[in-house]
């Protein structure tokens, strides 16, 4: 634009009256924001492949949407820095910053969807597909001392058009009162250097404990959870140093190493911090243990680029270019 256009447009601006103001001052935030993240999208770190034949091969393709466009050289399909991510064919580039800002805030799905002016059903669908690679980003190895601990969520259907079951008027007073057949087990590992892994498990026994942790606990690994005979069954069987408490004994510190205080403050506040949520659909649930690890991981202090950019590529998990 000329310079003398641009002084006839700012002399435009003072004119304008408040109503006015307002839209030109959305549209000049909107357009800033869909060039920011497309900036952010476009210059991706990563060496580019193909998404379909994963050939390194490629060449630019022009842009649209204001996204680069890619042409592989080997399967001549085109494509752009999203195709095969979980944020592909997602609308409204503009206000995934402020969306990603939300999850960091932990807003509900209809405050999040008023707070970016979508549609509740959109901001359902993007909390998920933000959420989607932060389920795999989990430690591979924990090492040192492993403080472990199970905790029990009751099986919800929330959002089932259909309840399988009478309503309860009230929740369960404790994990004590959920009935066996209607608790869900999750389990959460966290070694001393704060490297956190949870997951869901089928079942409470050592079979299925040594199922998910086989890979992830080394060989010298002091093991330091309660009594209970799934973790007993599994420490002997798999030679594991265990570091036992008797909790119920009121055994908490066993040779002033020995504890799973940090575990047990990670489960408190996590379960706090779902209150918000007022019930999560045991089929979502892993998404809120994922959403709350990567918080946790940045010590609360993530910012919206890096939820963006890690929702989009998990293999940037290790870089701290925007820590
Ligand atoms: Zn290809």
């Amino acid at each position: 634009m000329r310079t003398q256009s641009i002084v006839k447009l700012i002399d435009a601006v003072k004119d304008l009256d408040t109503k006015s103001y307002s839209r030109l001052k959305e549209a000049i935030e909107k357009r800033d924001s869909v060039k920011f993240v497309s900036y952010l999208l476009n210059n991706d770190n990563n060496k580019m492949c193909c998404p379909y034949c994963k050939s390194e091969s490629i060449h630019k393709w022009g842009i649209r949407n204001d996204l680069q466009r890619y042409k592989c050289k080997e399967c001549v399909k085109t494509f752009n820095v999203l195709t095969g991510t979980p944020l592909a064919n997602l609308h409204k580039k503009g206000r995934w910053l402020s969306y990603a800002q939300c999850l960091i805030d932990g807003l509900s799905i209809r405050k999040a969807a008023a707070e970016c002016g979508v549609h509740r059903n959109t901001s359902f669908r993007w909390r998920h597909r933000f959420l989607q690679n932060a389920n795999h980003i989990k430690p591979d190895k924990l090492s040192g001392i492993v403080e472990v601990n199970e905790l029990i969520f009751a099986k919800s259907e929330k959002g089932s058009k259909k309840l399988k079951r009478k309503p309860r008027k009230k929740g369960y007073r404790s994990p004590k009162h959920i009935p066996s057949s209607n608790r869900v087990f999750t389990l959460f590992c966290r070694d001393r250097s704060k490297n956190m892994f949870d997951d869901i498990l089928n079942k409470f026994s050592a079979e299925h404990i040594r199922s998910d942790l086989s890979s992830l606990i080394e060989k010298d690994t002091l093991f330091c959870s309660h009594n209970k005979a799934a973790y007993l069954k599994y420490t002997k069987e798999n030679r594991v140093r265990h570091g036992v408490l008797n909790m119920s004994k009121g055994e908490s510190v066993k040779k002033d190493v020995v504890h799973i205080n940090n575990v047990l403050l990670y489960q408190f506040n996590l379960q706090v911090w779902m209150i918000r949520f007022r019930g999560v659909a045991t089929k979502y649930l892993h998404n809120y243990l994922s959403w709350y690890r990567e918080m946790d991981e940045f010590d609360f202090s993530i910012t919206p680029e890096t939820v963006l950019v890690r929702a989009m590529r998990p293999e940037r998990y290790n870089t701290n270019h925007f820590r």
